[in-house]
């Protein structure tokens, strides 16, 4: 469920119409919905919480990744609602922090973490490092030595489950470059204890991103619930489990995603009786439908034969999705209302027309929509190009020398710009002739 819907043929972000917003701040925009993140917040903690022992130190964390979406509002949003966070870098550390977060609700994934970057979480006290290889163990522990503490670490574990995503957002097969294959697990965690400057504290994986089904979350739960107890045998006191995120949303194509709490239920029931705190890493599941990226069309011109491009202010700098995974987003016109009061009652829904979406990037993959049927557009229309609230602004550049988009936050009937749109002069910065 989310917060954008139509009033009167007008496309509204809760009660504000978007056409308000571009005219106040412009386009392209990320536009997000604070009840929408509300809403997706409160579901899937709910979701969970029965998972993992009765004891309240115990309930389950819900750590954000913050790389769905890092804007500082929505970081703030989601700290209020209980969240804690997973970060990826230095950077990632730092928003988490100036959002408000308490260290003891971060964990730091990553494939490769930097000296600078571990000092810097190890400085703060956060909950938990998942290293991701053997030599990550050996660097954690020299950086966390040399600065007189404990490093609290889990082992990302590839849990060799095949997550039927996208082959760029699956993790967890045993060709992907995540995480140590379980096979080494228990040799990776003696090592871990025979390593002065670290404690381990838990077990992690995650195993992708954008799963339609329930069937890989449970098999990778089943794996490592066993091969906890197999850890705990060997005497490791392990007191997290990290099942990761993943969790597919709906981008409107007929997909029916894991419903929160099914996927809640099934953790329960795998992980019934083990004693442990449950961390959970969602990211696409909390942002991806919270926001829409508003855009203008600049013109439209015709191909060859009868193809139609409808060019837009949005380019795949500022959304790359469809470009990097050939994802598809529903595109809605913004006013559905052009002279429809004047027509006659059965000339009020405007005829569709086959076009292709596509951005002003000078790259053949910048298109937003193929042959897609839409109500005729025209220069100065605007589109809002749905579910882009997650890998969107997070993953924007400034290929083609284009700003960044600002971002706007609504909140009932308040708009607040929690980022500003990039000027010209912000791209030069640093550089020198
Ligand atoms: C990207 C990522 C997530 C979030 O994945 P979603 O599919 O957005 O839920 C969680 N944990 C780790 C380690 C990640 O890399």
């Amino acid at each position: 469920m989310n917060h954008f819907a139509y009033k009167d043929g007008e496309l509204w972000c809760e009660e504000v119409p978007l056409s308000r917003i571009a005219t106040r701040v412009g386009t392209p925009a990320y536009v997000y919905s604070a009840a929408t993140l509300r809403r997706h917040a409160r579901v899937f903690r709910d979701a969970i919480s029965p998972v993992g022992a009765s004891d309240s130190t115990r309930a389950p964390l819900c750590c954000y990744a913050v790389k769905a979406s890092g804007n500082l509002a929505v970081l703030s949003l989601l700290r209020r609602e209980g969240y804690g966070f997973d970060i990826v870098s230095g950077g990632e550390l730092l928003r988490a922090l100036r959002a408000g977060a308490k260290a003891n609700t971060i964990v730091f994934s990553g494939v490769g973490k930097r000296d600078d970057e571990l000092r810097a979480a190890l400085s703060a006290g956060i909950l938990q490092f998942n290293c991701e290889s053997e030599e990550e163990l050996v660097q954690l522990s020299r950086v966390a030595q040399s600065m007189r503490k404990t490093a609290p670490v889990a082992v990302r574990v590839n849990p060799d489950v095949n997550a039927k995503t996208h082959p760029y957002i699956a993790t967890a097969l045993s060709t992907s470059k995540f995480g140590i294959p379980a096979a080494r697990a228990r040799e990776a965690y003696r090592l871990s204890a025979n390593l002065p400057g670290l404690r381990a504290v838990g077990l992690a994986c995650h195993i992708g991103s954008q799963i339609g089904e329930l069937r890989p979350f449970v098999e990778a739960a089943t794996k490592m619930r066993a091969l906890l107890l197999d850890l705990r045998a060997d005497g490791h006191q392990l007191i997290n489990l990290d099942l990761g995120g993943g969790l597919g949303v709906s981008y409107g194509e007929g997909t029916t995603p894991v419903s929160p709490e099914k996927y809640g239920r099934a953790l329960a029931r795998v992980l019934r009786g083990l004693d442990v705190r449950l961390l959970v890493e969602p990211g696409r599941l909390i942002v991806a439908n919270a926001a829409v990226l508003l855009s203008s069309v600049i013109l439209t011109k015709l191909g060859a034969g009868s193809r139609r491009f409808v060019v837009i202010d949005a380019g795949m700098n500022d959304l790359v999705r469809p470009a990097l995974y050939g994802a598809h987003h529903e595109i809605e016109k913004v006013s559905l209302r052009d002279g429809a009061a004047t027509k006659p009652q059965h000339e009020k829904r405007p005829a569709r027309v086959r076009v292709d979406v596509v951005g002003p990037v000078c790259e053949s993959a910048d298109l937003f929509a193929q042959q897609r049927l839409l109500p005729p557009l025209a220069s100065g229309d605007l589109v809002a190009i749905r579910s882009a609230g997650a890998y969107g602004m997070s993953m924007a550049s400034n290929y083609n020398a284009r700003p960044r988009p600002a971002e706007v936050l609504i909140d009932g009937a308040r708009v607040r710009v929690v980022r500003e749109r990039e000027s010209l002069e912000d791209l030069l910065r640093g550089e020198t002739t």
